[in-house]
């Protein structure tokens, strides 16, 4: 099957370059139009990088943009706009070495998150959660201090927007999600009004009230199945914090023709199940045939996964709605998480070509040299409840040819070995391939995520060798990620030269 996959992208690949090249002068490449900075999207290769209010309070905004644009050729900013998380804002995470730029002093006592530009009020009246400044850099206004200072060079500038909350944010304890257990949570339940009101009033205001060139939206939340089982790389396993079962998504079922109480009494097998599973209690037909069992006999199971999906989808399109009816020309483009790349179950669930119609690029996560731990964090999950009658490398081994990774490190090895650049080079050529032309894809490049103290930390060299790779798969540019924050200059000039190659060609 891999083989028979890179053949056909292969051959569409080729089809689509020989179209190109074909079409020629019509295409409008000149000279003349190649001097103009008034392109749409797609004619410009996109070299971006994220990056949050702290970084240009500490190091001042014309020096970082002289940094990133010499050194790392960047020509387009995503600024951590909203998020009450510090994997896109804040200094490096705690615990962590700083980077050799920035203050070196934690911000673990300070960090709050909000929003970093200037909320407007009117915007937000019909929604019961509050947009509030982020209020750890006093008055200071991302989008105002950076864009005029941007533009100027001519950067494109997004808007980064998270939904991630702090429990003590007003609104949020009314619109939380509901587990299984019957317990508020700290996510937001996406089938609530106020939620759904919250992202169309936040992507307003920031459109509105600024020239910025489009949006990137960040939900990496998952539905009550991936919760259940704990089937990812970030979480551990807990399956009656399974979510939402509140009276938001009760309704929705009801409209949808789901049964709620069959729903919930699913969840609550694959909860003794997967408790069962944990202790190492094996049913008499195993633990995948079990599982499948239930699958078969509570349908609702998986139907409360997609009706979760549904809500999340749902907002991504109103908000690519919002933006489009404020300015046509505005862009729109989705973070797509990284359990994506390691799920073959939740990737049957991403189907590349349907997000294509509601985004104009996409975000993939390729992030390799943290995606060792991270994939062998998720193989023993999986290995501990579902699979747990296979050997875990084994398991992995065969999750491999699953999502057609190639040659990576044995399951012990993995966390200090990273994945390779052949696995930036294969996920982004699978989400070219994907959205067959219909939105552009911007690859997703580690630079010196953390990790955990024994494993792999990021390098120039694979800084370097991630960027060309996603190049080489026909990516239409690359993100540099997470935050610039926590990146190492000589992994920035790194990244930067593999940028300046691939553009001279
Ligand atoms: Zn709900």
């Amino acid at each position: 099957m891999p083989h028979h996959n890179s053949r056909r992208a292969f051959i569409k690949n080729g089809a689509a370059f020989t179209a190109l090249a074909a079409a020629g002068p019509l295409a409008g490449f000149s000279p003349l139009n190649a001097m103009t900075d008034n392109k749409p999207l797609a004619e410009k290769s996109m070299h971006g990088i994220q990056i949050g209010a702290v970084s240009f309070v500490d190091e001042g905004v014309e020096n970082v943009l002289d940094i990133l644009e010499k050194r790392g050729d960047i020509n387009t900013l995503f600024l951590t706009t909203f998020t009450y998380g510090r994997g896109l804002a804040g200094r490096q995470i705690p615990g962590q070495p700083f980077p050799d730029h920035g203050s070196r002093e934690s911000d673990e006592k300070t960090f709050h998150g909000g929003n970093y530009a200037a909320p407007h009020l009117e915007f937000y009246r019909n929604t019961a959660l509050k947009c509030l400044h982020a209020p750890e850099h006093g008055d200071f206004d991302l989008l105002a201090s950076v864009l005029p200072a941007a533009k100027k060079r001519g950067m494109k500038i997004f808007a980064s927007v998270e939904d991630q909350w702090r429990p003590d944010v007003p609104g949020v304890k009314e619109c939380a999600e509901v587990d299984l257990a019957g317990r508020r949570t700290d996510t937001l339940c996406l089938f609530h009004p106020d939620v759904q009101t919250f992202w169309t009033a936040l992507v307003t205001d920031i459109c509105k009230s600024y020239d910025v060139d489009g949006i990137l939206l960040f939900n990496e939340h998952n539905g009550p199945l991936l919760n259940a089982l704990g089937a990812s790389h970030f979480q551990n396993i807990d399956s009656s914090r399974a979510t939402c079962f509140c009276e938001h998504h009760q309704r929705a079922a009801k409209e949808r023709g789901i049964n709620f109480d069959r729903a919930k009494q699913g969840y609550r097998k694959l909860d003794q199940f997967v408790q069962a599973s944990l202790k190492g209690s094996r049913p008499s037909d195993g633990y995948y045939v079990e599982f499948n069992r239930l699958l078969l006999e509570y349908p609702e199971i998986l139907a409360w996964d997609k009706l979760f999906d549904l809500g999340k989808h749902q907002i991504l399109e109103q908000v690519n709605t919002t933006v489009k009816a404020i300015n046509k020309n505005l862009k729109v483009g989705f973070h797509i998480e990284h359990v994506n790349s390691f799920n073959p179950f939740y990737r049957a669930t991403r189907s590349y070509e349907e997000l294509a119609t509601k985004a104009d690029f996409l975000k993939v996560v390729c992030y390799n040299t943290c995606g060792g731990e991270r994939y062998a964090h998720f193989i023993r999950n999986i290995g501990s409840t579902v699979f747990r009658d296979v050997p875990l490398e084994e398991l992995m081994r065969f999750n491999n040819h699953l999502l057609n990774y190639g040659n990576e490190a044995s399951l012990e090895s993995l966390p200090a070995a990273g994945l390779s650049p052949d696995y930036v080079f294969r996920e982004t050529q699978r989400a070219v391939a994907g959205v067959k032309g219909r939105c552009l894809i911007l690859a997703g490049i580690d630079i010196g995520i953390p990790t955990e103290a024994a494993s792999r930390k990021g390098s120039p060299e694979d800084a370097y060798a991630a960027t060309r790779a996603a190049f080489n798969a026909g990516a239409d540019g690359v993100i540099l990620s997470r935050k610039y924050s926590e990146m190492k200059l000589s992994s920035l000039d790194a990244a930067g030269k593999a940028i300046r190659e691939t553009v001279k060609g």
